[in-house]
């Protein structure tokens, strides 16, 4: 992520949400019930309030797909 400071994009946020760095305490959580961390990720949003775009998945960003809304 240090790598992307002051250059974040909608494609970089995506990946961070989807990122399993320090998995089972990463930003994309896994149900995983043999660990003390029994919950998950449901879904993720990013918003460009410049362009009025927003973008949302249902489940785990590493896997889901994307969809666009137009604000
Ligand atoms: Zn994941």
């Amino acid at each position: 992520m240090d790598a992307s400071w002051g250059a974040l994009s909608v494609a970089s946020i995506k990946r961070i949400l989807a990122d399993h760095s320090n998995f089972p305490r990463s930003v994309c959580k896994h149900h995983a019930p043999e660990s003390d961390l029994d919950y998950g990720t449901i879904g993720s949003v990013v918003i460009d309030v410049t362009d009025r775009l927003l973008w949302a998945c249902a489940g785990n960003p590493c896997r889901a797909v994307w969809r666009e809304v137009r604000l």
